[in-house]
């Protein structure tokens, strides 16, 4: 049986900790590893192989930092296939699908690339006579990265190559559950000549995570999981006086109102609702049908689902593979019957799926569910699989509240042809991240990507400008280059300028 180590200061180690955990096949639901649970120990040696690597990482100039970028960005698009079938085999999604969030995480590097434009500080001259003004940002230190099992590259390449070009070093503890991709990565990082040091993977589960969370060492914590852990994480970390960005769970409503076209509208809510499994965290769990859409709406969102082709994520064809887990897999069905214990119509029920040949593997089948309300346990909880709710409302502006009384606020999305009615969506939902006729708004990552509510615990979406002013801090520097005969006088009343 494989053991999947750490990488720790250029290179793979066991580490200190004698524990491992067994990593599935969900397409199977064997067994095909174990990945070692890192400690403190491992923690601490790793923050201290980061600490050193810092002093050199800290000093080196822009355009060393951005060349390892560059060389970086070519690896990943070299190995994009390898590390695809990677993720695919861990986390279940289709090899395609793995490659779009390698893509989408590959779009980070791309913004750390241009790292010298955003990196610009800015320059006041003569402020007061003789003496301008200018700032410029500098790193923190070691960093940190906690990261789901849902995008095992993604999200971690949301954070690490903008800490990492701003001149940080950086501690990935990724997902126990898919842990192969963040060695991987570590190994094109060598490849592209990253310093050993400088980015560093420790495995493991609450353990590791409660050593990152209250080391000394470590400056700040980016952490993206589920709202319980996100609270947890922003809580400790903060009380441990690091910066902290913290990104939770969701509830993702789609709007279709009576203009849309409907078919247009049905193709893009299965797609966002049931790719990945539902396993997205702007997955559609919700399609909110106003007034007369709804009936013509359900009709062509169930022949959708049925259409959808389930199986193993590595067989061409395949649009929709296993859960992450058995544990997972019975949670889902599970609330599909309590769903219609509490009064949902079920229309598609996905529940009991067997794939032929993968009999054991974490399948269920895309589930639908109609006349859902706020008080259902499956509108109340993420359920993070392939089940999309419908709520029925008679209009946008009882849509736009029933959003907002939803605890959750990461994405959205509104089918229409109505400008007006666009604008009213976009200005009234709260809500962080926004589709008008797109169902799974990501924003490009030289924007910010974070939502509201309970999506985001404090106040830091991630990358983009806001990746950049999270892993860096504010200098100011006043300056005053008088001339030797110049006479200026040194007042005792506090500076200002004349
Ligand atoms: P999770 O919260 O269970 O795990 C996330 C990380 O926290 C993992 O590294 C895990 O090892 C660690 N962790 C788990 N339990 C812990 C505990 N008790 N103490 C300390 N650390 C702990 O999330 P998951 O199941 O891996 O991922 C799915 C969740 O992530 C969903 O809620 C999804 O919406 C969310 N997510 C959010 C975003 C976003 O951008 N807002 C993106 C992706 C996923």
């Amino acid at each position: 049986m494989k053991t999947i180590p750490h990488w720790i200061n250029g290179s793979p180690t066991q580490g200190s900790a004698p524990s491992t955990q067994p990593v599935f096949d969900p397409a199977t639901g064997a067994e095909q590893a174990q990945v070692v649970l890192g400690g403190p120990a491992d923690v601490d040696t790793t923050v201290r192989a980061a600490s050193a690597a810092f002093e050199s990482w800290s000093e080196s100039s822009l355009s060393q930092r951005t060349q390892v970028m560059f060389a970086f960005r070519q690896l990943l698009v070299e190995h994009e296939e390898e590390l695809g079938r990677i993720i695919s085999a861990e986390h279940g999604k289709t090899i395609d699908d793995a490659r779009s969030e390698i893509t989408r995480g590959r779009e980070v590097v791309e913004f750390a690339c241009g790292l010298g434009d955003v990196l610009k500080g800015s320059f006041s001259d003569q402020v007061s006579r003789g003496v301008d003004v200018h700032d410029f940002r500098q790193p923190l230190g070691v960093v940190a990265g906690i990261t789901p099992f849902n995008f095992p590259a993604m999200v971690p390449l949301w954070m690490h190559p903008i800490a990492i070009a701003t001149g940080n070093t950086f501690i990935l503890k990724p997902s126990e559950r898919d842990p192969s991709a963040a060695n991987f990565v570590a190994d094109l990082y060598r490849k592209a000549g990253l310093p050993d040091g400088v980015f560093n993977v420790v495995h493991g589960g609450k353990d590791a995570v409660d050593a990152i969370l209250t080391h000394p060492g470590i400056e700040a914590v980016s952490f993206v999981g589920s709202t319980p852990i996100a609270k947890y994480v922003h809580e400790q970390a903060t009380s441990h006086g690091k910066r902290v960005q913290a990104l939770g769970g969701a509830k993702n409503h789609a709007v279709v109102l009576p203009d849309a076209d409907l078919e247009f509208a049905a193709n893009h809510i299965t797609a966002g609702a049931y790719g990945s499994a539902g396993e997205r965290c702007m997955a559609v769990s919700v399609a909110v049908a106003v007034g007369e859409a709804a009936d013509g709406l359900v009709e062509v969102l169930a022949r959708k689902a049925r259409e959808v082709k389930v199986g193993p994520g590595n067989v061409p064809g395949v649009e929709m593979g296993p859960l992450i887990t058995k544990v997972a897999q019975e949670r889902v069905e599970n609330a599909v019957a309590a769903a219609t214990e509490q009064g949902a119509t079920v229309v598609v029920d996905g529940r009991g799926l067997k794939v032929e040949g993968h009999e054991d593997g974490f399948f269920t089948g895309p589930s639908l569910l109609d006349h859902v309300t706020a008080e259902m346990d499956a509108y109340r909880h993420e359920l993070f699989g392939p089940v999309l709710a419908i709520v029925r409302v008679d209009t946008l502006d009882e849509a736009i509240a029933v959003i907002n009384a939803n605890p959750y606020g990461n994405g959205t999305a509104l089918f229409t042809a109505s400008g007006e009615a666009a604008r009213r969506f976009q200005r009234n939902v709260k809500v962080g991240m926004i589709g008008v006729n797109v169902p799974v708004p990501v924003p490009m990552s030289y924007y910010s990507f974070g939502g509201w509510k309970d999506s985001l615990i404090g106040d830091s979406p991630i990358h983009g400008p806001e990746g950049i002013r999270f892993s860096t801090r504010p200098k100011v520097v006043t300056t005053r280059w008088p001339q030797r005969a110049q006479q200026v006088t040194a007042g005792f009343d506090f500076p200002t300028s004349n």
